[in-house]
Formats: structure tokens, sequence, C-alpha cells
């Protein structure tokens, strides 16, 4: 069976994020195999889906960068507290009643709720990998899904010369053949050591070396907050980025989440290794990291900076939208400057410079050739309204538009949300499925 042919007929606005960040009026896009094939003033074929585009403005899909999509399971299980007492204490307890089975229920759980906000591509890291991969392809998403390798859970136990566990071994590489084995250009698979405090030198090396020979992104926790920096530095003398470059961890295939506590010093790393930054906002400000991450800085060295929503545990939705004003006030109070991170340049970092940090560079842009990931949204919504030309829409976009505002979501050339209904799943299933899952995590 191939894909559909799609039309999405007289949009009243295109933000296509090209290189000339051209905003169309009134025309029309034509999708077939995957694939824009015709943006169009005139009229276009006829097609297997077809919507009416008035009151309507087609963007790129949304990139969340940094999630862990069965933490939806612990939505609301574990608030309030500091990182360390909340991964030690509540966090870790709960994850070790995980199956596989509730992986895929959490998996597609969250699935849904990113398709329905227009997210259609998604870096994810966690345990069952195999899992998510699953979940994302039976809702239609995109996913980069790393492999989650932890040595310790104790960093007081770390040890540079750590072996690696053979099963953590076994398992990545099990799930790399996994994804190779599927075939389908949606999905890639990623190595996830989990941080520089969980993991040996021995095992980041060995990642390193396996992503290096297998084209493979490198998803990893960085800096995030203060004590995690302070406790590292009294270990091993050097601060986590120092001490990850001294030992030849660093390159362009990194994608590094949050990234808060760094010296100038180490950003300068950052960037001269061409390591992309996952910046979580909303988790960071939810768990009082204490700092806010250095972004700016970083974007003024060029870096690719994306937005993450982090997991549902400690965010607690997976709603790129409110990243995106969250990003925007953040940086803007942070710097006593309104005029940082302007809404365009905020878009950018949901859009394209999400899939450039993935290695994705046919998406993130609404052009013909381009893949066909695309959220559509719903202008005849009151927090919408008016419409202040181009510049306008862009504002409202990042200022006021929610993930509920999302009318459709293609993905690849398949529509996984049309009208506002996910597609492919029964969802009311899933729900029925959902009302155990606090039984299974009382008490841990
Ligand atoms: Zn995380």
């Amino acid at each position: 069976m191939g894909k559909p042919t799609i039309a999405l007929k007289k949009l009243d606005w295109i933000v296509t994020e090209d290189l000339d960040r051209r905003v169309l009026k009134g025309c029309s896009l034509y999708i077939e195999d995957g694939i824009i094939t015709e943006i169009s003033s005139g009229s276009i074929p006829e097609a297997d889906y077809t919507l009416d585009g008035a009151w309507k403005a087609a963007i790129p899909g949304l990139v969340n960068l940094h999630t862990h999509a069965a933490m939806t399971l612990l939505r609301g299980y574990a608030d309030d507290m500091p990182l360390e007492e909340w991964l030690e204490k509540r966090i870790w307890p709960a994850e070790r009643r995980l199956t596989a089975d509730l992986c895929y229920l959490g998996a597609l759980l969250a699935c849904m709720e990113m398709a329905r906000n227009g997210t259609t591509c998604f870096l994810d890291m966690y345990y069952y990998p195999e899992e998510t991969v699953k979940a994302a392809l039976k809702i239609g998403l995109r996913v980069v899904a790393a492999v989650g390798i932890i040595d310790t859970f104790n960093p007081e136990e770390r040890r540079p010369d750590f072996k690696l566990k053979i099963f953590s071994r076994r398992s990545a590489e099990r799930f790399i053949d996994y994804v190779k084995g599927l075939g389908d250009s949606r999905v890639k698979a990623a190595l996830g050591p989990h941080a520089p405090y969980t993991c040996s030198d021995d095992t980041l090396l060995w990642v390193k070396e396996k992503s290096e020979k297998g084209g493979l992104i490198s998803h990893i926790h960085l800096a995030e907050t203060r004590r995690e920096q302070s406790r590292f530095e009294k270990m091993y003398g050097r601060r986590e980025i120092e001490y990850l470059d001294a030992i030849g961890f660093l390159t362009g295939r990194v994608v590094a989440a949050h990234c808060v506590w760094l010296s100038p010093r180490e950003i300068n790393i950052l960037a001269s290794r061409n390591v992309k930054v996952a910046h979580c906002p909303i988790s960071n400000l939810k768990l009082a990291v204490g700092g806010v991450a250095p972004i700016t800085d970083m974007i003024g060295l060029n870096m690719t900076v994306g937005l993450g929503t982090d997991g549902a545990a400690s965010n607690n939705s997976l709603d790129i939208f409110e990243a995106m004003k969250t990003v925007a006030l953040l940086h803007k109070w942070y710097r006593w400057d309104p005029t940082v991170l302007p809404a365009w340049k905020v878009l950018d970092m949901a859009t394209v410079e999400g899939y450039k940090a993935l290695g994705i560079d046919k998406a993130g842009y609404i052009g013909v050739g381009a893949y066909a990931d695309i959220a559509i949204i719903d202008l005849k919504r009151p927090g919408l309204q008016p419409i202040h030309g181009a510049t306008g829409l862009v504002s409202n976009i990042v200022y006021a538009c929610r993930g509920s505002d999302v009318h459709s979501t293609v993905v690849d050339g398949e529509p996984i949300v049309w009208d506002r209904r996910i597609v492919k799943v029964d969802e009311d299933e899933i729900y029925g499925r959902l009302v155990k899952v606090p039984d299974i995590f009382r008490e841990a």
C-alpha cells in the first residue's frame, strides 16, 4: 500500500521556514509519496485527503528534541521535589516496575499527545526503546530513539574504569539491529548514555565509537543542576564538559540535553566540537535547577539549539508550543532584554533547528522536495486573532498558540491527526487501558 496523496488547498498562510523565511498567502500544497511535490497559487490535483485551507496556517512540524515518552505513565506521580531526590527516591524506584508492555502504553499516550500538539518528530531516551519505536509508528510519528545506557544509579559509585555491563552493550546492539531490520525511513536508532555521572569512561567511549561507525546520534544529559556539576567536579577535578572533552567524547553527533550549568569555557568547548543542544526550559524551571541554560550565548556562537519538553514526569505536558512561549519569556527575563529570542528565532528552534540537530536535512521547512512533516493550525480561535501580517502570525504562533489549536498533523506524507482526530488508533481503547496504571506504581 503506497502513501496517500494529500491536497492542502488555499491555505490562508504557509510559514515555510525555508532559507528566505518566506510566508505565503493563499497557496496550496500537494503531497505525494511522503514528499511535498507542489506549492501553487493556482489549482492543484485532487487527492486522497483534501483539506480546505481557509482559516488555517501550515507550519513545519515541531520537533521535541528531548523526551522520555513512556514517562507519561508517571505524569503527576511525583512533583514539587528537587531533582536528585525526585530521581533517587521516586522515579528510579517506580521505573523498576516498568515492563515492555507498560513502556509501550506510556509511549502510545505520549505519541497521541505529541501528534495532537503538532509535533512530527521526537528524540527519545528510555528503556525498551523498541516499544517507543512501535508506539511512534502506530501513531505515525517520526522518531530518533536512543537506547538508555546506565552503569550505576549511584553517582558516588561511578568509577572511570567501570566496564560497560554486557547487558547494556548487547541490548544496545540488538536495538540498533532491530531498527535496521525495520527499514523504515521514519525511524533512526541512537545511543543514550544517561549522563557523565552514571556512565563510565569505558561506556562513553564505546558509545562514541559505535556512534561514529554507525552514523548514530548520541544523546546524553549534561550539566543539568549546579549540585550535579559541583559533585562531579569534586570527584574528578574537572567540570563535566571539560572532562568529556578530555576523554574525547564530544563530537558533532552528540545531542546534549539541558546544558544549564556551564562556564564560558565549557560553552566554547561545546561550540568547537559542534555539539547540539536540547534546551528544556519547562523541566529546568520545574525542577528548579537553579540557573538558566546560556542558550543565547550558544546561539551567538552559531550552535544548533532545539527545544525539548523532557519527560512528562518533569514538565508535565509534551507541548512544544508551551516550550516556545516559555523559552522566549525565560530568556527575556533572565537577560533583562525583551529583544532576545524574538518569535521567529524561537520558531526556528522548534522546527528547522530541531531537525538539523538530528541530521534530518529534508524536513523542518515547507518546500518542494521536503519531507511532508507539517502541522496545520486552526486560526478560527479567539486567541489567534487578529493576524497583523506575517510577523504578527509568527508572534501569535509563539506567544498565543497552544497545542490544542492544531487542526491536523501530517508526518512523512501521512495524515496522523486529521480534523482533530488521531487517524490510526482508537483513542478510547487506550484511555481505557490507562485507568489501571496508578495501581501499578502505588507505593513504589
Ligand atoms: Zn531527560
